[in-house]
């Protein structure tokens, strides 16, 4: 460890310690101890003290014994004399910058809550997003987990120019890496010159812009903190394991743009507790023996045009670039990019036009193999801002293919599309929605590259299951409206399919243990009555993906005999649990609640809880984020349940799930729901309302509670009363 780093950083540490300090006596001046105190919408407090301490910060006066801690383990500043290893006081150093800026940012929050934009978006006004809140923490750490994105990278200061700036970030993102900003140079700010060189940021283009100030390094570090409890099932205060969780798995780096100052020093040598290397692009001190990195700690002195690539290289990441031969750059950070206004140079669909995606199975003698078809007038042939009707469809040959792999493939078009630079797309089948921006097309993007997209990615992606592939493209009206006839009747019986099928006439349920990588004992079994709880996978969906990957997360699990047939129990399915478990558990139920339910991962799309006063049951969906009647919020209770644990009384299910018929159908089933959202009953009013006609309580849906009527049990029961809900005249629900 170089001698100039940890004096700078012992320094900055004090610096930091001190300024915290001095703010928290300021605010206690102005509210009191108990004024509560957190970052937005978290179960996490103080994400990096409450995890490597264990330490919970919810009141003003929480901070104090925080900064006692502080104050306490802070190495004395280095003196001309000393000789002994630095490595170890640095580090704490950097970890008790860390303290402080989450503290500084907390209060920051109280004096001023608008200080940052809330959810994933900036705004015209303000471009400082702050500490992501759990649902987008839940969102994207996802992606960590399943490697769509490796990494990030967390960069503090400026470029020198502008199009330096642009250049880095686009080759980052290129890398599927997400690209945490905050701090400043000379007043430049990293952030700011993306926008002023016209490149769209947010969490949607993996471009985060924490703030202003280098103590919004913390929001990058808070992130990495949570994902390490939140995914790996990691305690708070077990500090080893989650900064080992981050070195294994996280592939993060920092880069410094500009002066070194002691502050950034110190939220370096912060980083180094994580694993994460330094890369300046200034001439500091380097450290490049290796230690608590997998490679160097600090390489100082790279060239911006090298900066990217050296970074990967120092943290060891491998990454696989797809190239397509598109004139735009495609990845997964190129999906969540919006294209609008102005900025539209084609439109269709989303009810402005017809639009149409259909994937169908043809003899193999009927298709060729990479052949692309535009039919119809192409880019070329319309002016910016127009609208055209646009049908694709996908033919596919192959021995192995089968109809049930159709749907499989055609939901990839969704992303794949997006991942074109410049390119928007939302829904699917024929509600599909396409906006090609103008800077793809001034490079030269056409409707023909959609084609090329679809034919390289689902070749390279699922080339077992099909052996030719090729594209009709159409945009005219008729042609549209005869493909979108015939591709109607192919979802109506995809969906006569699976709506067809009971439990009881099937013997070969599916498992999904996908994330298990980040909740250990947690174990999906998928009936065509149960969905899985993301809401991403169906019986038939684990089927195809069984058939496709045979040795995947998917696996056929024969049901055996039946142990309970109210609550939902098979011999098969517990043996199987059991053991794709790794014995952590051995039963759970397939239609209960209250009694051993099933194990409930940290993706599930609502969390339900029993409501003991009113006899029933609420859900919340993942988007609600205000109070519910059982207490909690939705992050709270995901984070409680979440783990890959059984726990009575609360399940986490997809939303899809609630109108199944076998949907708690052991405790009362959907009579039982006395509370949801209000988006939520909107979203599945329909298969809800048939539910309820089936059940003999057709307006069902009127006499559920929702946020409007009440966020607690005492609030919500009068309106139940009122309204004859059939759940306060059912058994007693906790029996
Ligand atoms: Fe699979 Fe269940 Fe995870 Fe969804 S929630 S990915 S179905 S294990
Ligand atoms: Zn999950």
């Amino acid at each position: 460890m170089s001698k100039i780093i940890a004096s700078a950083a012992i320094r900055g540490a004090h610096n930091i310690v001190d300024k915290a300090e001095k703010k928290w006596k300021e605010a206690m001046e102005k509210w009191s101890a108990n004024e509560p105190v957190g970052f937005p919408n978290t179960a996490y407090y103080l994400p990096i003290i409450y995890g490597i301490s264990g330490m919970k910060v919810e009141k003003l006066g929480d901070m104090e014994a925080v900064l006692k801690k502080c104050k306490a383990l802070l190495p004395p500043l280095v003196k001309e004399e000393h000789h002994l290893p630095y490595l170890g006081p640095t580090l704490d150093a950097g970890m008790l910058t860390f303290w402080a800026e989450e503290i500084l940012e907390a209060i920051r929050y109280l004096e001023n809550p608008d200080f940052y934009v809330r959810g994933e978006d900036v705004t015209d006004n303000n471009i400082w997003l702050g500490a992501a809140d759990d649902v987008i923490m839940r969102k994207r750490g996802v992606e960590f987990v399943d490697g769509t994105a490796p990494g990030f990278a967390a960069i503090l200061g400026a470029a020198p120019v502008d199009e330096i700036a642009k250049n880095i970030a686009e080759e980052l993102q290129k890398k599927n890496l997400y690209v945490f900003m905050a701090g400043s140079h000379n007043g430049g700010k990293f952030a700011e010159q993306l926008v002023k060189a016209g490149v769209q940021i947010g969490w949607g283009t993996r471009l985060v812009s924490f703030g202003p100030d280098t103590s919004a390094a913390v929001f990058a570090m808070g992130f990495a903190t949570r994902a390490a409890m939140s995914f790996g099932g990691i305690e708070a205060g077990d500090y080893r394991k989650i900064l080992i969780y981050n070195k294994d798995r996280v592939f993060a780096f920092a880069m410094t743009m500009g002066d070194v100052t002691d502050e950034w020093y110190a939220n370096g040598a912060g980083a180094i507790n994580w694993g994460f290397p330094i890369i300046a692009d200034t001439p500091i001190p380097q450290i490049l023996p290796t230690g608590v990195c997998t490679y160097e700690h600090v390489v100082s002195n790279v060239p911006h045009d090298e900066i990217v690539n050296k970074a990967i290289e120092v943290r060891g990441l491998k990454v696989t670039v797809s190239e397509i031969p598109i004139p735009v750059a495609f990845g997964p950070a190129f999906e969540g990019e919006r294209v609008r206004g102005d900025d539209i140079y084609l439109e269709a669909g989303g009810g402005r036009t017809n639009m149409v995606e259909w994937v169908t199975t043809k003899p193999m003698d009927e298709v060729e193999d990479g052949k692309i078809e535009v039919i119809g007038p192409d880019i070329g042939d319309i002016e910016a801002g127009s609208r055209l009707p646009f049908a694709i469809a996908v033919e596919v040959a192959g021995r192995q293919m089968q109809d049930d792999y159709e749907p499989i493939l055609e939901r990839q078009i969704h992303h794949l599309i997006n991942y074109a630079q410049g390119v928007m797309h939302i829904g699917q089948r024929d509600i599909a929605w396409l906006r090609v921006g103008k800077q793809a097309v001034e490079k030269g993007f056409t409707l023909e590259h959609i084609g090329t997209i679809l034919h390289a990615k689902l070749h390279q992606d699922f080339g077992r299951i099909f052996d030719k592939i090729q594209v009709k493209l159409y945009t005219e009206e008729d042609k549209v409206k005869e493909i979108v006839e015939k591709a109607k009747e192919t979802y109506a019986a995809r969906d006569a399919r699976i709506e067809g099928m009971t439990d009881e006439t099937t013997d070969t349920y599916y498992s999904c243990t996908l994330c298990q990588s980040f909740a250990p004992s947690h174990v999906c079994v998928i009936t065509p009555e149960k969905t899985g709880l993301c809401g991403s996978y169906n019986w038939m969906d684990c089927k195809a993906a069984y058939e496709i990957n045979p040795t995947g997360p998917n696996q056929p699990v024969e049901k055996g005999q039946i142990l309970d047939e109210k609550f939902g129990q098979w011999k098969g399915v517990n043996e199987f649990i059991a053991k794709a478990s790794r014995g952590k558990l051995d039963h759970y139920n397939m239609y209960s609640i209250v009694n051993d339910p099933w194990t409930t991962c940290g993706c599930c799309e609502c969390v339900a809880a029993v409501l003991p006063m009113c006899n029933g049951v609420m859900t919340v969906n993942r988007e609600h984020t205000d109070m519910t009647p059982c207490g909690m919020k939705f992050s709270t209770l995901a984070g409680t349940v979440g783990g890959g644990l059984s726990t009575p009384g609360f399940i986490g299910h997809g939303k899809y799930n609630i109108c199944q018929r076998k949907f708690i159908s052991g405790d009362g089933g959907l009579l039982r729901i006395v509370w949801m959202p209000k988006t939520l009953k909107e979203e599945i009013k329909d298969r809800f309302n048939e539910r309820a006609k089936e059940l003999g309580v057709p307006d069902l849906l009127d006499k559920v509670a929702d946020e409007t009527v009440g966020e607690t049990e005492e609030a919500i029961l009068p309106f139940l009363q009122e309204k004859g809900h059939p759940a306060l005249t059912m058994d007693p629900i906790l029996g």
